[in-house]
């Protein structure tokens, strides 16, 4: 895939409706938009397909993979709640554009890939574009347990179940969103670790993810 980092007039354009559209379906998080109307989404696109790049939708990024939806993204970020300084890890880094936003809001990110040719893709495109999260290959279902407690932890792929591994990872007081169901469709849920052994779990809406995969997965 060819890259090209150029951000005009056109493509800010288009960056500042998505960001309008993104209010009218619900999204309310004034730093969470302000991130969305700052990363260029089309740099994860070849240039043919620029002009997909600033629609509501998820895109095709290679390995059967997908970009997810500008609406996913800021309703899992809005969900996280970030601070600067949070210590966040990302599980399914995908074409990187998440793990950006993330660290618009101030966070730093410990974000994993099992996709080799994708994970090659963002250790050069995102440190271009001038962000430095820490990059990982592999399993995430386990999470990344020499890193960990995390603040928050976001997972961008469809899991069967909550990972326990994973919330062992979880620092007291903090939070994970995962989508959780079948192949077709999973709930958004939020975890908040209340205390060692102790989660409030809330479920929220439906959405369709590609499918997490590996030993705490399908
Ligand atoms: N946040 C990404 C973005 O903005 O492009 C979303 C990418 S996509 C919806 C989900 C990603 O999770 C895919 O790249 C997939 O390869 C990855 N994935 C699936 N199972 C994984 C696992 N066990 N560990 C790490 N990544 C995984």
């Amino acid at each position: 895939m060819a890259y090209k980092f150029i951000d005009n007039y056109r493509e800010r354009g288009a960056r500042k409706q998505l960001v309008e559209l993104l209010k009218k379906r619900g999204i309310t998080d004034k730093n969470v938009l302000t991130a969305i109307g700052k990363v260029p989404r089309h740099y994860f696109f070849d240039e043919t397909f620029w002009n997909q790049a600033y629609k509501d939708i998820a895109f095709p990024i290679g390995d059967g993979q997908t970009i997810s939806q500008p609406y996913t993204v800021a309703y899992q970020t809005e969900l996280l709640h970030i601070k600067p300084a949070d210590k966040v890890l990302e599980i399914g880094t995908g074409s990187g554009y998440q793990t950006c936003i993330l660290m618009e809001l101030g966070a730093e990110v410990y974000t994993i890939e099992r996709q080799p040719n994708l994970y090659s893709r963002t250790i050069q495109v995102l440190p271009y574009m001038g962000y430095q999260p820490h990059f990982f290959l592999g399993d995430g279902s386990k999470g990344v347990p020499e890193h960990a407690p995390y603040d928050k932890i976001l997972v961008t792929a469809g899991a069967p179940f909550i990972p326990d591994i994973m919330l062992k990872q979880l620092r007291i007081g903090g939070v994970m969103v995962i989508p959780v169901g079948n192949e077709k469709e999973q709930k958004m849920v939020t975890i908040l670790k209340v205390a060692e052994q102790e989660y409030e779990r809330i479920e929220l809406d439906t959405f369709r993810f590609v499918p997490l995969v590996g030993d705490q997965a399908w």
